[in-house]
């Protein structure tokens, strides 16, 4: 689904990732780890197309998106993204907001776009919210209004950026609980997370970033167990 190869982002003198490579297959989900500021997020970004790549590759289902004269929004259509802060659109309802895209983007049916909106809602427990506004939901609805409106574009790939760090511990819970039935669905995923025991649960693999490199990607039951990287081995005993 994702290939990545030697992608290289600078800011100004900073390099901050330094010849990354990885590959996504169809239905896997990868959990990205490391410390803050190891360039999780910068490499999500680079991903959608937030930030322009310094150096390297990104296919997308075999398709060059880094490359020359790429249109970035079509190829944003297919890769949803989703944040720590919540970026409802605050004056419209929940309906509203996973409506949106599907009908101004990818031309669907209002009234298609809404049947399916509604379904999404239900499967995540949101039904009686789709007349509501944004703010009269807590956090955790609002995330998971967020990873609706994402899917409701039915993205080839998921991106999700931390996306449990601004809730109260209470509201982590419903929202992991969505991941994890995406992730059974089969919804193919790249997850930047700082909840491990999350990210043992649901990850496929494992990629520990630092030092602007993937030092060391494996399955869970690998990775958390028997780190073979001195700097992983690091990060995990810091954090455990
Ligand atoms: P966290 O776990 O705290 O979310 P992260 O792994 O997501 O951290 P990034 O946000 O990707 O880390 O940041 C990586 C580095 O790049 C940091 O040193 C950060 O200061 C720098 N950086 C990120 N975005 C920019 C930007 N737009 N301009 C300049 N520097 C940036
Ligand atoms: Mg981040």
């Amino acid at each position: 689904a994702l290939e990545i190869k030697g992608l290289r982002k600078s800011f100004g003198p900073t390099e901050v990732l330094r010849g990354i490579d990885l590959s996504v297959a169809p239905h896997e989900v990868i959990c990205l780890i490391g410390a803050s500021g190891s360039g999780k997020s910068t490499l999500l970004r680079t991903v959608n197309l937030l930030e322009p790549v310094s150096a390297g590759d990104i296919w997308l289902s075999g398709q060059r998106i880094t490359a020359p004269g790429i249109d970035a929004n079509r190829v944003r259509q297919h890769i949803g993204i989703v944040f720590q802060a919540f970026n409802l659109f605050p004056h419209m309802t929940v309906l509203r907001n996973v409506t949106l895209g599907p009908v101004k983007a990818l031309g669907v049916r209002p009234a298609q776009a809404t049947e399916e909106a509604r379904s999404l809602l239900t499967r995540f427990g949101l039904e009686s919210k789709a007349g509501e506004y944004p703010d009269r939901l807590s956090g955790g609805q609002q995330q998971r209004v967020a990873i609706a409106r994402a899917l409701a574009m039915r993205p080839r790939l998921l991106l999700l950026d931390e996306v449990t760090s601004a809730l109260d511990p209470e509201l982590v819970a419903e929202v992991l609980d969505v991941i994890r039935e995406l992730a059974g669905s089969g919804m193919t995923m790249l997850i930047a997370t700082h909840e491990m025991g999350f990210a043992r649960d649901i990850a496929t693999r494992v990629a520990f970033l630092a030092d602007g490199q993937i030092v060391e990607q494996a399955p869970p039951g690998e990775l958390f167990t028997e780190p073979q990287d001195e700097r992983t081995q690091r990060f995990l005993r810091r954090i455990t």
